[in-house]
């Protein structure tokens, strides 16, 4: 069915039973399970002018199906969440190569057993294999932290190999320093991988929605008892009421329309945004996309490209190897990493994850957990590096959790 989509002058909030902020995932599962097992009515209040969050795909001038805030490939081994996402969509089996291009050539991410042929030449990449094997285990995936803590020499020269060509230069891009400012889970998400599997990701389900990212969520939110608020700001449409008036004193309600709600209230924004940056800011990575159209049918070997020694973008994506589209053009999308300053101009995308940082978010955290019907949820709102089918399964545990309550 068609979406609901409503003006929030419009909105009569007493005859909602939980409002929802933010349309992404985390959101839309939220709301559909809500409406459809809990028979709930239930609003959604999306700030942006379309739903569907981070995914949000959609035809450019050229007609290419591409993706407005980033690439994004669905994988998972949770039969669980494949399971829940299939329910709306058909599905493309697509499986993610990425390579880095290094002064021109081209070698596969993850750094595998290919990869070092192409780096020291097949005689030295047969030995130095075996010495990976030996140390750690064929068809192992060893971090870029765990190979340069060896002590073996030529072990150690493979480590450098890779942290200068593959790591140095990609992080101080997108994060603006080096890999071991980083949290260690960050790099660790690309490890070496001593195998000849050149896909980017090896999980069990893998692929793209056959429609589309926008035209999944318009399914999954397509719903009788979801109504929809875009371009509708939480932070203006709610009013909190605190315990006190200190600081630090905690949230005692949500009031939207002059009413307090008491349903459940999901939010999935940022935290720091919805007390206007009282304790500063939270600090994260914002990204700017620039894309380009050509008259060819591909402009790219593979899916994404990562510029890991030269250039000052990150990496360039061509939708069409993910969609599997069909044209005689192409489009493709460089990404350039910045600091995230203006929440007015930019969209936060990467929580910068460390320990002052985590110590920072918990004090907004704290703020809400006086509030027995306010669940945060999401990358935004949990301030943390989640991929979408993590975002799925917890949001599917909420639903349970909020349900299992009443
Ligand atoms: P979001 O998708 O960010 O949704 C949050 C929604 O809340 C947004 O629509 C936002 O407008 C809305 N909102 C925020 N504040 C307010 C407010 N005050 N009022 C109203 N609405 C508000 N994961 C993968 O599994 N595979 C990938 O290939 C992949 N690629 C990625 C590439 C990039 C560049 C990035 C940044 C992330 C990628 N991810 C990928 C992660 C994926 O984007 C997240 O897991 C997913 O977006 C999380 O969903 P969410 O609902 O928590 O957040
Ligand atoms: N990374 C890198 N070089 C690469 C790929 C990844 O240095 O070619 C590092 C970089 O720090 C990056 C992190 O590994 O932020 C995680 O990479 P991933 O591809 O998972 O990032 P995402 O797709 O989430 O932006």
């Amino acid at each position: 069915m068609a979406l609901n989509i409503i003006d929030f002058k419009d909105v009569d909030i007493s005859s909602y039973d939980a409002v929802v902020v933010g349309s992404g995932f985390a959101g839309a599962v939220t709301a559909r399970e809500l409406a459809e097992r809990g028979g709930k009515r239930v609003l959604i209040i999306e700030k942006r002018p379309h739903i569907a969050g981070n995914m949000y795909d959609e035809y450019d001038e050229a007609g290419i199906l591409v993706h407005r805030y980033g690439p994004h490939i669905f994988h998972t081994c949770d039969q669980q969440v494949f399971n829940y996402v299939r329910q709306f969509t058909g599905w493309i089996a697509y499986q993610h190569h990425v390579l880095a291009d290094w002064y021109g050539t081209y070698m596969p991410v993850p750094f595998n057993k290919n990869s070092m042929e192409i780096a020291f030449g097949e005689e030295k990449a047969a030995h130095l294999i075996q010495k990976l094997i030996d140390t750690f285990g064929d068809e192992r995936k060893v971090t870029i932290n765990e190979l340069r803590a060896t002590d073996d020499a030529e072990l150690a020269e493979v480590a450098d190999f890779v942290y200068e060509n593959v790591f140095l230069y990609y992080t101080q891009k997108q994060w603006g320093v080096t890999p071991e400012e980083v949290d260690p889970s960050v790099t660790a998400r690309v490890p070496v991988f001593i195998s000849r599997d050149d896909r980017y990701f090896q999980d069990t389900y893998q692929g793209m929605p056959s429609l589309g990212y926008t035209a999944l969520f318009e399914d999954m939110l397509g719903h009788a008892g979801i109504d929809i608020c875009l371009s509708t700001d939480a932070v203006s449409v709610f009013d909190l009421e605190f315990e006190g008036d200190a600081e630090d004193s905690k949230l005692a309600c949500i009031k939207i329309k002059g009413q307090a709600f008491t349903g459940p209230i999901v939010y999935t924004g940022p935290l720091d945004e919805l007390f206007c940056g009282r304790f500063g800011r939270l600090p994260y990575r914002t990204l700017d996309f620039v894309y380009e159209t050509y008259d060819e049918e591909y402009k790219l070997p593979c899916g994404t490209v990562n510029y890991t020694v030269t250039e000052d973008y990150t990496r360039i994506t061509e939708f069409k190897h993910l969609t599997r589209q069909k044209s005689d053009k192409t489009t493709i999308m460089k990404e350039y990493s910045r600091a995230y300053e203006d929440p007015d101009t930019q969209i936060p995308y990467y929580a910068i994850i460390d320990d002052e940082n985590k110590a920072h978010y918990e004090r907004y955290l704290a703020l809400t957990e006086s509030l027995p019907n306010f669940y945060p949820v999401g990358r935004l709102a949990e301030y943390r590096y989640y991929n979408m089918d993590r975002i799925v399964h917890l949001a599917l545990g909420l639903s349970r959790k909020i349900l299992d309550a009443e």
